[in-house]
């Protein structure tokens, strides 16, 4: 089995904030409304984790806007999603992950259509091997379920421990590093110029951005076997350890099930060479080429 490389999809591989930024001038600029309001909506934003219907109807009321609500919300997810881009560097990351015989995936919550096009319109569907969002599977991080089915979308044998092998990359502590954590698999937090915000656990490494943290993810599985986790903050990639152990700041999240139910100690062996693509081109293979295959999708 070849490593297991998964990502967020926002703020992580493309650059969401941006996107909603020149959204926000947009909308300003053509409703002749005051520029410096553009502070207003990024701080409702909240990095998109405000529902878009609440958002868009609090921009409604503030200036008194007549259009119903749905046509503002199809411009909105459009407009956005046209703006969306993935950083060169950032897919020349993930072109060298595959070619150091990994097997990538993307892990998004959000709405399925709309993640989606992201995906497929940034080049992102050409270099991983499968991806899984929320809304599709009615699950969302950091349930560790869904890190399970982006392993299946991924090719990954559900009958084997894959997590042993695995990491996942994000931007948000509660959603991407707390559900590695819970999952059972390493973490990667992009920073971006933030303090780490929690004290309940820590990811496995701490990154400025995209590309160093797969250097460091493609560095660091040359690190010793780890056999039991830390609740310490790593800091550098020499630190790499197992996922830290759930703490009770999970139970505001996860259920009392999940939560009994994660691993308390990964070992973690050197990742095995494998071609590049094996899993993506294995006969059969439900994600190749990036395809979705579709389970259940909310109406
Ligand atoms: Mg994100």
């Amino acid at each position: 089995m070849s490593p297991l490389l998964l990502f967020d999809l926002d703020n992580t591989l493309v650059n969401r904030n941006e996107a909603f930024q020149s959204w926000a001038e947009r909308f300003l600029a053509d409703r002749s409304l005051p520029p410096g309001d553009l502070g207003w909506f990024m701080t409702l934003d909240c990095g998109g984790y405000l529902d878009r219907r609440v958002l868009l109807r609090a921009a409604a009321d503030r200036y008194g806007l007549s259009q119903r609500l749905e046509p503002l919300l199809a411009d909105y997810r459009d407009t956005v999603t046209a703006l969306i881009r993935c950083p060169t560097a950032h897919l020349d990351a993930l072109r060298e992950a595959r070619a150091a015989g990994w097997t990538l995936g993307i892990v998004s919550n959000g709405a399925t259509d709309q993640q989606r096009a992201k995906i497929e319109r940034t080049g992102l569907a050409e270099l991983v091997d499968g991806w899984i969002i929320s809304e599709e599977v009615d699950c969302a991080k950091p349930d560790p379920r869904i890190f399970t089915l982006a392993a299946g979308r991924c090719g990954i044998d559900p009958g084997i421990d894959w997590t042993a092998e695995a990491w996942m990359v994000g931007d948000h502590a509660p959603a991407d590093i707390a559900g590695a954590a819970v999952a059972g698999i390493r973490s990667v937090w992009l920073a971006h110029g933030r303090a780490w915000p929690e004290t309940g656990y820590h990811p496995t490494l701490t990154a400025a951005g995209l590309p160093e943290a797969v250097s460091r993810v493609l560095a660091s599985p040359t690190a010793s076997p780890v056999a039991s986790a830390s609740a310490s903050p790593p800091t550098t990639a020499t630190e790499a350890t197992a996922p830290a152990t759930p703490v009770p700041a999970f139970a505001r999240v996860l259920s009392p099930a999940a939560v009994a139910a994660a691993p308390v100690a990964v070992t973690v062996p050197a990742p095995v060479a494998v071609p590049v693509a094996a899993a993506r081109d294995r006969p059969g293979h439900p994600c190749r080429h990036g395809g979705v295959q579709r389970t259940t999708v909310p109406g």
